[in-house]
């Protein structure tokens, strides 16, 4: 177990530069909420409290000092869509979406049939997630129940709030890989009876796109999300150009590709779709008036050159965007990263995201979008003290462009282009920090 925390009873006061948005909100400048010389108070495994140091200082005097002065406490950061059992095929050479699915992820998840392997692979995945300061994960596992039950073991180690779910696939790929509409069905329900708001723990219906799903195994799908109206429902749309003629051929009644989910009760608050960097008006409206959620994972659109996210169209039709890795074909598990990849998606495009809006996507924003801002995604008092710090200077280059007093959003924005796992100093979850670089300490060691 590798926890770290002397003073798990006491309170404690964390002196550091503070920054969060305690509220849902198109007007990032104005509502970021910033304390240069803050404290957060945390309290077992909750906040407690979040203000200036002196006033913090005075209301609870008896609280255990940690004094990070100089450097960031953030909310934990959150990934809305990304693949553990791909965590071993980052990084590979060459190939568009259905090729790197046919040449890497399905020979990948075929591994996960043994449960030590997905014991091991989930570890090492939530190791990744926690040195880069994200707390909370959108996660696909594979069509092994398995594969499930060992990502939620290992989040439940350490109490992290893992949303995810066993990928349903029932054609199109190898037939090791395939379930069946009832086995899809009566898996995911145990999986959901199972885990489902269970500890932290929160399932994702998850089938894993329409062409790898028959009619019959969506409708089953479709059946438990009428069933269970606050489980999560996680998939892919409108990736790659060949992807979405496939879906043309496969369902030709549907009008478009999020016709078909749609048809079977998949698009609905709390669905979160991979992509969407091919959508028409319709869908654009549709999935803003479903309150559906749009993962948006620049890394991975660039690595397999799937196309540029339309982050203002998401805007003008009022739909949920959340920023998102999707390792392995995203190239890095850091959310900062990502942001700067988003960053330069959003140029090519003549319309520059903001870097507050960028951290707003990896926090408050996701958070909101997926209905759980209540418990993580900002500093509020009473959530969950799911949180992280980060030391802007951390080598030789960011000492130099980072000024010891400049701006959240002047820092904010050189890490995500310069920084990476070395400038998150620690990852703490429900109150316990799970990871220091200082000390060494693996989040799963
Ligand atoms: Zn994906």
């Amino acid at each position: 177990m590798p926890l770290k925390n002397k003073h798990a009873e006491a309170t404690q006061l964390l002196r550091a530069s503070i920054a969060h948005f305690p509220t849902t909100t198109l007007n990032f400048d104005e509502k970021v909420e910033i304390f240069t010389d803050g404290a957060l108070i945390v309290k077992g495994n909750t906040i407690q409290d979040v203000g200036d140091y002196l006033s913090m200082h005075t209301r609870y005097p008896d609280a255990v000092i940690n004094d990070y002065s100089g450097k960031w406490i953030l909310p934990g950061l959150i990934d809305s869509h990304l693949h553990y059992p791909q965590t071993q095929s980052i990084a590979n050479y060459g190939d568009q979406l259905l090729s790197w699915l046919e040449n890497y992820t399905f020979p990948a998840e075929m591994a996960f049939e043994d449960e030590a392997h997905a014991a091991h692979i989930a570890k090492v995945f939530l190791n990744q997630l926690l040195k880069n300061g994200t707390t909370t994960g959108f996660v696909f596992t594979t069509v092994h129940a398995s594969s499930s039950q060992a990502l939620f073991r290992a989040a439940s180690d350490i109490n992290m709030a893992i949303v995810a779910g066993k990928v349903c696939m029932d054609r199109h790929c190898p037939s090791n890989l395939q379930d069946t509409p009832a086995l899809a069905q009566r898996e995911s329900a145990d999986l959901i009876d199972e885990w489902h708001n269970k500890g932290r723990n929160k399932y994702a219906l998850t089938p894993r796109f329409a062409p790898t799903s028959s009619d019959a195994q969506l409708a089953a799908i479709g059946e438990l999300a009428s069933q269970y109206t606050d489980v999560f429902i996680q998939t892919h749309l409108s990736e790659n150009h060949d992807e979405i003629a496939w879906v043309k051929s496969l369902f030709p009644s549907a009008n478009g590709y999020l016709d078909v989910y749609d048809k079977y009760n998949l698009v609905r608050e709390r669905a979160v779709f991979g992509h969407g960097i091919h959508l028409n008006q319709e869908e654009w409206e549709r999935l803003g008036e479903a309150r559906a959620t749009i993962a948006f994972c620049p890394t991975s659109n660039l690595f397999l050159g799937s196309g540029l996210f339309n982050m203002e169209q998401a805007r003008a039709s009022n739909v949920h965007v959340a920023l998102a890795t999707d390792v392995g074909a995203g190239t890095t598990f850091n959310m900062f990263k990502t942001y700067g990849d988003a960053y330069k998606v959003s140029q090519l495009r003549n319309a520059p995201i903001s870097p507050l809006e960028g951290f707003y996507l990896m926090t408050q924003g996701a958070a909101a979008a997926h209905k759980l801002d209540d418990e993580i995604g900002n500093l509020n008092p009473g959530t969950a003290a799911d949180f992280i710090v980060v030391e802007p200077r951390f080598d030789e280059l960011t000492a130099l462009r980072i000024d010891k007093d400049a701006l959240f959003k002047d820092v904010f924005f050189a890490l995500s282009i310069l920084g990476d796992d070395r400038m998150i100093e620690e990852t703490w979850i429900s109150g316990q920090c799970c990871y220091s670089k200082k000390e060494n300490l693996d989040a799963m060691a």
